[in-house]
């Protein structure tokens, strides 16, 4: 298969959805009626809708053909014995506790284990799991390696945590970490995954000091699949061994049925032990619902059950990973510089090299951004400054992340390689128009997760 450029998609399409491309002018209207915000577009007015994988995921005929056999029972409904079979299969892990999202497993675990003060290592951490840790007063720290923070930097797993200083971190005061976590595959730094090699280091460390390890697993197969191309010791292994290999180095892990769960929405906790599956019950019940559905429906647990397994098919990975990866070299082709290598959910954009005429105050990835959608009614989201920039308490002064990116995230089993190689064109577009592209200001913003409600405006006119 490796001698033609394309993979192509293992399977064939069943059904079709219209999407429609707006006049260049109404694209101009709506991103000002939408305060410069993507993400308060109607999703209608958007051609190639690269905002996020998650939740977006196009179901398989054994999926809608489960869904139709759900039972929405209360409590120990046979979907939900299908559910946490599946989620005991694929992790390993005997004590699964279902929720409706990811970030519902982030607030009931971060709820139970944290106290103010207290400080919580990472890879790095994702948006909503750092606003969880720091709504409850305590630090979300991202100890990516070296390689991770500089887009141009070629490394297999780019996801890989800092090994190093999560031991001087645990040396220091292990009481104040109640635990560490790693993202697999590493979402905020560029959907780079991890090596089976760290994640055992990272476990090692945090057993010689009594901290418990949790996986960030949203994308755990992709991460899998990763290890499989890119560590020859596992090229003959298969991905629920490779999966299971990497959750028998955690004590759990919080998991987003919407990214490798295929499922529209859904997700769960799930614990080798009981005493952290008996830490969370209580506060699910009362906030999620009874354990055995926890802000699902029986639908959403069998889409997800069906959806958990069919994430793991080697030929449907081999597909994504390598579709992924075109587009990053499509959009190279076509003259934009991004985060290299390719990441296994998206490919990320990296604006400072792109629009090098915006100093990073004038918020260039979302400047990009924006270009992309008024260029071709492409939306991308924005992972820079609007997302992660923080002002300084005591200094007053703004800290800006490493990186300014913009985040073309593709959804799984959705878009074809036309798509994609059309989006690759509208990013050659604004490469041409780069210099005519203005910065951008804030000009207003809630307390915390800012970039998914702020108000902006452009520092000078568009048209
Ligand atoms: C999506 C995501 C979450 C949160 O999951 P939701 O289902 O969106 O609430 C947490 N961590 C990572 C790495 C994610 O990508």
């Amino acid at each position: 298969m490796k001698k033609f450029r394309i993979f192509p998609e293992p399977w064939r399409v069943k059904t079709v959805e219209r999407i429609a491309l707006l006049p260049r002018e109404e694209r101009l209207a709506r991103l000002k009626a939408g305060d410069w915000n993507l993400f308060r577009l109607s999703a209608r007015d958007v051609f190639i809708d690269l905002l996020t994988d998650s939740g977006t995921s196009a179901m398989s005929d054994a999926q809608w053909g489960a869904l139709m056999q759900a039972d929405e029972s209360y409590a120990y409904a046979r979907s939900w014995e299908h559910f946490e079979a599946a989620a005991v299969e694929v992790t390993g892990y005997a004590h699964i506790l279902p929720v409706h999202q990811g970030r519902a497993a982030e607030h009931l675990l971060f709820g139970a284990l944290l106290k103010k003060g207290d400080r919580v290592p990472s890879n790095n951490h994702f948006d909503t799991t750092r606003a969880n840790i720091e709504a409850l007063g305590a630090a979300a720290l991202d100890l990516v390696i070296e390689e991770g923070r500089d887009p141009r930097r070629i490394h297999p797993f780019k996801g890989n945590m800092d090994v190093d200083k999560l031991e001087s971190l645990l040396a220091g005061k292990p009481d104040r970490v109640p635990f560490c976590m790693l993202t697999v595959t590493n979402n905020t730094g560029g959907g780079q995954p991890v090596a089976m090699e760290n994640i055992a280091r990272v476990s090692g460390v945090c057993r010689r000091h009594g901290v418990p390890l949790f996986l960030d697993a949203c994308r755990y197969a992709e991460n899998a699949y990763f290890i499989k191309i890119r560590d020859e010791r596992y090229g003959a292994v298969s991905i629920p061994k490779i999966a299971r290999e990497m959750f028998a180095h955690a004590d759990g892990c919080l998991f987003s049925a919407k990214k490798d769960g295929l499922a529209n929405m859904g997700g769960f906790l799930a614990f080798r032990g009981a005493e952290h599956a008996d830490a969370v019950r209580d506060a699910l019940i009362l906030q999620e619902g009874f354990p055995t559905y926890g802000g699902m429906s029986g639908r959403d647990l069998e889409a997800a059950a069906v959806g958990l397994k069919e994430a793991q098919d080697e030929e449907y990975l081999r597909f994504r990973i390598e579709q992924v990866r075109l587009f990053g070299e499509m959009l190279k082709e076509n003259g934009a510089h991004i985060l290299e290598p390719a990441g296994g959910h998206a490919v990320y954009l990296d604006a400072l090299r792109m629009l090098p005429h915006l100093p990073q105050e004038a918020l260039p990835a979302q400047a990009l951004a924006v270009a992309l959608y008024l260029e071709g009614g492409v939306r991308g989201v924005e992972i820079g400054s609007v997302m992660f920039a923080r002002t300084d308490p005591k200094t007053g002064k703004p800290s800006l992340p490493p990186m300014e990116l913009v985040r073309l995230a593709v959804p799984r089993r959705v878009y074809t390689n036309d798509h994609l190689a059309y989006t690759a064109e509208v990013a050659g577009e604004v490469m041409r128009l780069k210099e005519r592209i203005p910065g951008f200001k804030i000009t207003w913003e809630p307390p915390r997760l800012r970039h998914f409600t702020a108000r902006l405006a452009p520092l000078r006119a568009m048209d």
